[in-house]
């Protein structure tokens, strides 16, 4: 696979998962609003209905007292008021399933008790006979309710009452339906209803749509006001993930998010080329000027080189020329002076001598030419043209195995100079430095330039970790032609002593202690002392 390709992949994948990540959160965001919701309407039913059963129960209070006392009432007389009371009380509150008048005896040492019906409303009613329920009533203080889960009894519980405190005891016994409690069909059929008494199951009615059961459902729990008969009231709303995210608001979003993840996608992606496209033009356009001002570094150091052979193929004329036009002059003279006359030689000394003096004015027009040509100096800060060359160079250096390393001072001076022809000193010195490396195999080779402020000039050091210049020729290596190299031309140095003097400058040549050459340049600073 390409790299294009490849990265086209990672880029979709990125945005699928941001997309997939937003949808998520959608989902998540609304299913929590949705909970928060569905807590909020159960905890509101829960409270209508913990309100509804309370005044319900307590009711059961207020019949079982008004029992109590007819039984009181009719002792050992008639039982019919308490009859008559208790099937009115069962037909309007028909959750109330039976009624029982009891007698219970306690019975020692065996410490148990038996129940004794004494009447039942209705008369067929079946009478709980658990001889454990007849021991807790009788255990009950008089006058005072409580429920029972009598277990022979499928739902429903017992509201007993014991009537007077005495052995046998008489009892009243309330059988209620808690299904009757509730009114089932207002009952949302949403809500998972139970009620518990003594930690026994009582009622139960499941909802109709079952939840998924990995959901936490709502839920609201609560004791029943009342005494006598604490029953615990327990709801749940079981929740599935349907309920609570929207499915067609769900793609709904999942769609647009898709189309706008898409679309900024794309955007972005456009941005990003186009500021590739930028980068890649301003890198095009960096290379483009660095490579102008090798062009400019290397004309100068063609026209430059090409004066610097000129003056010296002139020096070394010089003397020969001289030599040549004295000879003849000599010459003449002893013709005279020897009385011998032959006007050819005559002539032909006369020639050499006029041919020699034009040969030298020539070379003597030519130094002026090539020494007088005027320096262009403009306002220099020379950290610049330092970190320019080095800027030029050090592609090369670096492949090379050079390391190029800069100690620029601050706040040096301006000085007037041509920046040309300086980057041509220093490019000079740093190439020279680097052939020295290159030729003594060097492994690490490091070129240091450092900048600072000496007095009233500034001085620019180039160093090296070079063999370093042989003691002898030391005083040799600035001469035109001097060259240790077997393809060198022995101008380079020359040149770069020209140029530096041309503007006021001093460049000079040593070898640290440790080994290697270093090169100083002293510069004059400030503007208009050109030199
Ligand atoms: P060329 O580079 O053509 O030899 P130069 O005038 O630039 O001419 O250098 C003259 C000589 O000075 C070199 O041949 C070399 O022997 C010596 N030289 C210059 N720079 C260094 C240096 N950094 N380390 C050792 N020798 C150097």
């Amino acid at each position: 696979m390409t790299r294009d390709a490849h990265s086209r992949l990672e880029w979709i994948a990125g945005i699928l998962a941001v997309w997939i990540l937003c949808v998520a959160c959608y989902a998540a965001i609304s299913a929590n609003i949705a909970l928060k919701r569905s807590e909020a309407e159960l905890n509101e039913a829960g409270f209508l209905l913990h309100r509804m059963i309370s005044q319900r129960v307590a009711q059961h209070d207020a019949h079982l007292t008004t029992l109590v006392s007819l039984v009181l009432a009719a002792e050992g007389g008639q039982s019919q008021p308490l009859i008559q009371v208790g099937e009115s009380i069962m037909r309007f509150y028909p959750r109330i399933t039976a009624i029982h008048e009891l007698e219970i005896t306690w019975r020692e040492p065996s410490a148990s008790a038996d129940a004794r019906r004494i009447l039942s409303i209705p008369a067929d009613a079946r009478v709980p006979d658990d001889r454990l329920l007849a021991a807790a009533v009788f255990m009950q203080k008089a006058g005072e309710g409580k429920s029972h889960v009598d277990a022979s009894f499928d739902t429903g519980y017992l509201l007993t009452k014991k009537v007077r405190d005495s052995n046998p005891a008489p009892a009243l016994v309330l059988q209620i339906d808690p299904w009757r409690l509730i009114d089932m069909e207002e009952l949302p059929n949403w809500i998972s209803l139970q009620l518990q008494l003594d930690g026994k199951v009582v009622m139960q009615r499941p909802a109709a749509p079952q939840g998924s059961g990995w959901l936490t459902p709502p839920r609201f729990s609560r004791m029943i006001d009342s005494q006598s008969q604490p029953l615990l009231l327990n709801l749940e709303r079981p929740v599935s993930l349907a309920d609570l995210v929207d499915g067609a608001m769900l793609a709904a979003v999942a769609a647009a998010s898709l189309v706008g993840l898409g679309l900024f996608a794309y955007s972005l992606r456009n941005r990003r080329e186009a500021r590739l496209s930028q980068g890649a033009a301003e890198r095009a356009e960096q290379r483009s000027i660095l490579l102008a001002r090798e062009a400019r570094l290397a004309h100068a150091a063609r026209v430059n080189s090409l004066g610097e052979l000129a003056s010296g193929i002139a020096h070394e004329l010089a003397q020969p020329l001289t030599a040549l036009m004295s000879q003849s002059r000599a010459a003449e003279r002893l013709l005279e002076q020897s009385g011998i006359d032959n006007a050819l030689l005559k002539k032909t000394m006369a020639a050499n001598v006029r041919e020699a003096r034009r040969a030298g004015d020539m070379l003597k027009r030519m130094r002026d030419y090539i020494s007088n040509r005027p320096p262009k100096p403009v306002a220099v800060v020379i950290n610049k043209v330092v970190s320019d060359t080095a800027d030029l160079m050090r592609a090369d250096l670096e492949q090379r195995g050079i390391t190029l390393d800069l100690s620029l001072s601050g706040n040096l001076p301006m000085l007037m100079a041509d920046p040309v022809e300086l980057e041509q000193v220093f490019n000079n010195l740093i190439r020279n430095a680097a052939d020295s490396l290159g030729e003594a195999g060097i492994a690490e080779g490091r070129i240091t330039i450092a900048t600072m402020l000496e007095g009233s000039r500034i001085r620019i050091d180039i160093g090296d970790n070079g063999p370093g210049i042989e003691e002898a020729l030391l005083p040799r290596v600035f001469e035109t032609f001097f060259t240790t190299k077997p393809d060198g031309m022995g101008l380079g140095l020359a040149l770069c002593s020209t140029l530096i003097e041309r503007v006021g400058g001093q460049i000079e040549a040593r070898n640290e202690a440790d080994g290697g050459a270093r090169f100083t340049v002293r510069l004059v600073a400030g503007p208009g002392e050109t030199g």
